[in-house]
This record gives structure tokens, C-alpha cells and sequence, in this order.
């Protein structure tokens, strides 16, 4: 278990994590759940650095831009965005399950990524993107979270989340206590 002063940076999924239902929803229409100021806040009082990573394959199709996400995210505080912005079809490096953006992060952020932890909903993406580079992962119960611990365990069932949580909020709260933070 990483201890909270040696955590480098906690990276969060967007859809279904930060809000909305985890389905695509433009930027500008995306709203962040009630609880997120106050799970992002503790992470800046923590001095701890947050990273968004997203797939969000409709900018593929032009249906969005990947500078309004970045516009999305830096609104929230966030230090930095890492986007997946191909279509499920296309070879990328970076599309969720493959660890490619994590890896990005950590070559730009000089970030040892088993000393960070990954926050999503979805098991078969998040999870196992975490999973490949020895992060620490924490599993929501918003968005698809709950299906992806049932009709979809299949998908990722060789891998088991450190935690559980709630939510967005509770997940930081745990990683905090746990690791002695408040
Ligand atoms: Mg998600
Ligand atoms: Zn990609």
C-alpha cells in the first residue's frame, strides 16, 4: 500500500466518475457530481497532483474537440488531461484498456506509476488500464460501476480493485485515511 506522502498523482475517469451516467456527453453540456469540488479540493490540500484520463472516441467523429475537453478539465483544477481521442476501430497506444496514456503521464510528469492510484467505473477499462502499469485501483459504484462488478466481471475477472467506493468523494477519503493523510 502506497503511503500517502509517496503517492505522485491520482489519475480520475471522467464519464460516469465525474459525472453524467457514463455514457458520451458534450463538455459543454457535462455536469460534475454535488460531491466532486470536495473531492478535488482535499487532493490540492493534500498537495497531491490529479490527472484526467478519458477515452472519448466521439471527438473521432468530430463530435466534439479535444480542447474542450482540455477547457473541461482544467476548470476543474486538474493538472494536467490525457484524452484517448480515436475510435474503438483505430490501433492506438492510448485507447482504455491499453495503458497508454498512463504511460504518457508518467514520461511527461516524471511519475513512478506504482506510486499512483486510478479512480473509474468501468473494470474492463479503468481497472485494467491500472492494472497493466501496478497502479493502485479504486473502483466507483457510480456511473457503470455496479455492472461492471456484476454482468460485466467477466470482462476484467483476473483483476481485483484495492477498493471500492461510494463515489468520487469517498474513494479520496479512503485513500486518504487509509494512508494516514486526515
Ligand atoms: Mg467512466
Ligand atoms: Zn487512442
Amino acid at each position: 500500500m502506497i503511503n500517502v506522502k509517496d503517492i505522485q498523482a491520482v489519475f480520475i475517469d471522467r464519464d460516469g466518475t465525474i459525472g453524467g451516467t457514463g455514457h458520451f456527453i458534450h463538455p459543454k453540456d457535462f455536469k460534475p457530481y454535488d460531491f466532486c469540488k470536495d473531492a478535488f479540493q482535499l487532493l490540492q490540500d493534500h498537495g497531491i497532483k490529479t490527472f484526467a484520463f478519458t477515452n472519448q472516441h466521439r471527438i473521432s467523429r468530430k463530435e466534439a474537440s479535444i480542447q474542450e475537453f482540455l477547457e473541461e478539465f482544467s476548470s476543474y483544477g486538474f493538472d494536467d488531461a490525457f484524452i484517448c481521442p480515436h475510435s474503438e476501430n483505430d490501433v492506438c497506444g492510448c485507447h482504455k484498456p491499453r495503458p497508454g496514456m498512463l504511460l504518457e503521464a508518467a514520461r511527461i510528469h516524471n511519475l513512478d506509476l506504482k506510486k499512483c492510484v486510478v479512480i473509474g467505473d468501468v473494470g474492463s477499462t479503468d481497472m485494467l488500464a491500472a492494472h497493466a502499469v501496478g497502479a493502485m485501483k479504486i473502483l466507483v459504484l457510480t456511473g457503470w460501476g455496479k455492472s461492471s462488478l456484476q454482468q460485466c466481471r467477466d470482462a476484467w475477472k483476473n483483476v481485483e480493485p484495492d477498493y471500492i467506493a461510494e463515489n468520487l468523494l469517498e474513494a479520496i477519503r479512503w485513500l486518504l485515511k487509509k494512508q494516514g493523510g486526515i
